[in-house]
């Protein structure tokens, strides 16, 4: 019997899984699902637990480097209009996980509610987003995540707030497989000091990061203290280049895929970047993205 019987409508098979990613980069997922409901994800993750097939869950791709080889396993993204849905209350907005960050934060200007406005320019989605805890100079959405509803690889559904959710730079205690939605506390304030901020975000973006090129962000996470992009630039690697991946000369901290990148190109610079800091300054430095293989 099809392992997924009765689910077929959003079930791919050996389905490319690079048109989803920022980077569009890599291979196929053996499944790429697309629930609908809650129920069906549930559904899905019982049918994978039956069968023994790994579970990657996917927001927008963009912090994330899927291996030339793909994934022999199923991919899950939460992109149906139920797992994207917003709802404001007052000075709260509940934004479920396939929720587009920049479209938050475009909502929030309008109703004079400030809070997230450090998501500003970050292109991704909300589960994303509270999984690497994302932001950046002018703050992160863990400082307004008060509440996170969770679903585990049994199918439990269970909700975990502050002071038991935690976040810090680029992470957050959150172990459970799934998030499904998050809480946010906002606050009135001045749509046109709102604007300003985003303005003023957007701008110091245009202005340091490699916009419109196929990239995944910051590549490295910050060493405390020290900025990552600093020391790749200070070991003179702005403009190094392996088969079609080559760091950026605007930061150092971004990787960009020409055309004809492979995943393995951006994983060899990774390496080569890695290797050239580690002996120049003697640190490590750690991924900020992820690299599913
Ligand atoms: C041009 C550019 C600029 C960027 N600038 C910033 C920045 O300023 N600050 C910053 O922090 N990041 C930045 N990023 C990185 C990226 O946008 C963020 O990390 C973002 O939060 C990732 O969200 P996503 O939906 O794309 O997640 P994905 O990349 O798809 O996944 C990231 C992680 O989240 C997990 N995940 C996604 N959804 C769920 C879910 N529903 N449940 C459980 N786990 C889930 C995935 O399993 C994976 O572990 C940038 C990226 C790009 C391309």
């Amino acid at each position: 019997m099809n392992i997924f019987s009765g689910l077929e409508k959003i079930v791919e098979t050996n389905y490319p899984l690079a048109r989803h990613t920022w980077y569009g980069l890599g291979g196929p997922a053996d499944y790429f699902i697309r629930p609908e409901t809650v129920e069906q994800l549930q559904k899905i993750v019982q049918r994978c637990n039956e069968n023994n097939i790994r579970i990657y869950v996917m927001g927008f791709g963009s912090n994330l480097l899927i291996s030339d080889d793909g994934l022999r396993a199923a991919a899950i993204k939460l992109e149906a209009e139920k797992f994207s849905q917003t709802k404001f209350d007052g000075e709260q907005l509940t934004a479920w996980a396939g929720a587009e960050l920049n479209k938050l934060v475009l909502d929030c200007v309008q109703k004079g509610l400030s809070g997230i406005e450090a998501l500003t320019g970050i292109p991704g989605s909300v589960g994303g987003a509270v999984t690497m805890n994302a932001g950046g100079n002018f703050g992160d959405i863990g400082a307004a995540a008060e509440t996170v509803t969770l679903m585990d690889s049994g199918g439990n559904i269970f909700e975990k707030s502050k002071p038991e959710l935690m976040f810090d730079y680029r992470r957050t205690n959150i172990t459970t497989k799934f998030i499904l939605n998050a809480r946010l506390k906002l606050a009135a304030a001045d749509p046109e000091q709102i604007i300003r901020t985003v303005k003023e975000i957007w701008i110091y973006k245009k202005n340091n990061q490699p916009l419109n090129t196929r990239n995944c962000g910051c590549i490295f996470k910050n060493p405390r203290g020290v900025s990552a992009g600093a020391m790749i630039d200070r070991a003179g690697l702005k403009g190094l280049q392996i088969g079609g991946a080559i760091v950026s000369n605007k930061h150092a901290n971004f990787i960009i895929a020409q055309k004809g990148c492979k995943s393995r190109d951006v994983i060899r610079l990774i390496e080569a970047i890695k290797e050239r800091v580690k002996e120049q300054f003697g640190i490590e430095l750690e991924l900020e993205i992820e690299i599913w293989n």
